[in-house]
């Protein structure tokens, strides 16, 4: 075996460090891949709001994204008592309330229809609140709400100290990172062999591509199309009059609370820009505007940080997992768009169960990469 077991990981974000997290615990030591540095793209920048939803396909069974995401939060739970440990460093995972807002008779419809068939994931339950038991958990929401779901049992995290703490504990396991761009892989007929890493070959018998929203290049690699675009988002880090907010306020993928570093993180944006990741005063302000829809008494608020940074959506909308078409050793682990810090444990879990023993696990199916090859 080489010092790697053979296992390279190209992307440092959370999807690439949480399937080398779960590699390591089978006691396998891969070396991870990192052009930039870990977590400093989208798993560094994001919300950190670990929110399961059910949803229920037309068997009247969870579908298989639904599956994943309860999967992703009871392996945050679990995280959540052993990485601080383990890494010596808080990732902050919190448990708390959201409030998700209407403000029109038709987002009313829209939610307690979907609440008539909702499947609570394990360990959260959610009700329908009037507007006036919304105002007494949080008076600063708008008067202008005609109710609100409320749902106990989500959390959120600091997703680049999350990121980071998984690093230590892979870096503790065996496991090494290194700096660097991947261009290409090598293989052997239909096997991988391993990845070029500028001059050199990093031989390997296992590659995991968890290059995020940068997915796209590795069709050339591997030889076969993998649809996936960045979608842009960006949040607002704000110094807010006032007490902290103890829930987590929401509003049609809008979302607003105050974090352990005492400030008040609101979002967000979706935005086609390439692989652009500037902030723009123009989702500044989109962003304030929601946030005092929500809360208008937040005038005072000010701005601290800005931030942008992408998401990785597959042209259907769905994960993609599993070995790339044609080319044994080598699995795909991307696509996981608006969730892919929840999601992110599930995938490692899974990608490191396929490789170990060819079983998911689950069915993943759906996800399959070899669905772009028309
Ligand atoms: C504004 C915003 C808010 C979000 N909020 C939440 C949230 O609240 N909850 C949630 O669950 N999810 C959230 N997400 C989604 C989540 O951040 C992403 O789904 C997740 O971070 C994707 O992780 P990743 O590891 O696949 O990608 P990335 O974090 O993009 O990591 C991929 C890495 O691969 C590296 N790379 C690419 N190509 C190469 C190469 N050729 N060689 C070497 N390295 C390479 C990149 O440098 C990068 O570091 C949010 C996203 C955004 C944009």
């Amino acid at each position: 075996m080489t010092e790697n077991d053979g296992v390279v990981i190209v992307g440092g974000g959370i999807v690439g460090i949480a399937t080398a997290y779960y590699l390591g615990r089978k006691g396998i030591r891969s070396t991870i891949i990192e052009r930039d540095s870990v977590g400093s793209h989208a798993s560094g920048f994001a919300y950190g709001g670990l929110s399961p939803t059910g949803e229920t396909g037309a068997s009247g069974q969870l579908t298989p994204g639904a599956q994943l995401t309860n999967e992703g939060m009871r392996l945050h739970r679990e995280l959540s008592q052993s990485v601080p440990e383990e890494s010596g460093i808080n990732i902050e995972y919190r448990e708390r309330p959201s409030v998700a807002l209407t403000f029109t008779d038709e987002e009313v419809r829209a939610a307690k229809e979907r609440l008539a068939t909702f499947q609570a994931p394990e360990g959260c339950e959610v009700e329908w609140l009037d507007a006036s038991q919304a105002w007494s958990i949080e008076p600063r929401i708008s008067d202008q709400i005609h109710g609100a779901v409320y749902t106990v049992g989500q959390a959120d995290v600091e997703p680049y100290r999350l990121v980071l703490a998984l690093a230590q504990v892979v870096e503790n396991q065996g496991s090494i990172i290194r700096h660097g761009e991947v261009t290409g892989l090598e293989r052997d007929g239909d096997r991988v062999t391993g990845v070029v890493l500028g001059d050199e070959v990093v031989a390997c018998e296992t590659v995991v591509l968890a290059a995020g929203p940068w997915s796209g290049a590795v069709s050339s690699w591997i030889g076969s199309p993998i649809e996936i675009s960045p979608l842009k988002g960006q949040i607002l880090r704000l110094r807010a009059p006032g007490r902290p907010f103890e829930c987590s306020l929401g509003w049609e993928g809008h979302y607003a609370t105050t974090k352990p570093d005492g400030l008040l993180w609101t979002g967000t944006t979706e935005e086609e820009a390439g692989f652009d990741e500037n902030p723009t005063p123009e989702a500044r302000d989109a962003i304030m505007a929601t946030l005092l829809k929500m809360a208008p008494s937040l005038t005072d608020a000010q701005l601290v940080q800005q931030t942008a940074c992408l998401r990785p959506v597959a042209s259907d909308g769905e994960l993609i997992m599993g070995q790339a078409p044609g080319l044994r050793g080598a699995y795909l682990a991307t696509g996981t768009g608006r969730k892919g810090i929840l999601l992110s444990p599930a995938v490692g879990r899974v990608t490191a169960d396929l490789i170990t023993t060819g079983d998911a696990g689950m069915d993943i199916a759906a996800f399959s990469p070899t669905r772009f090859a028309r």
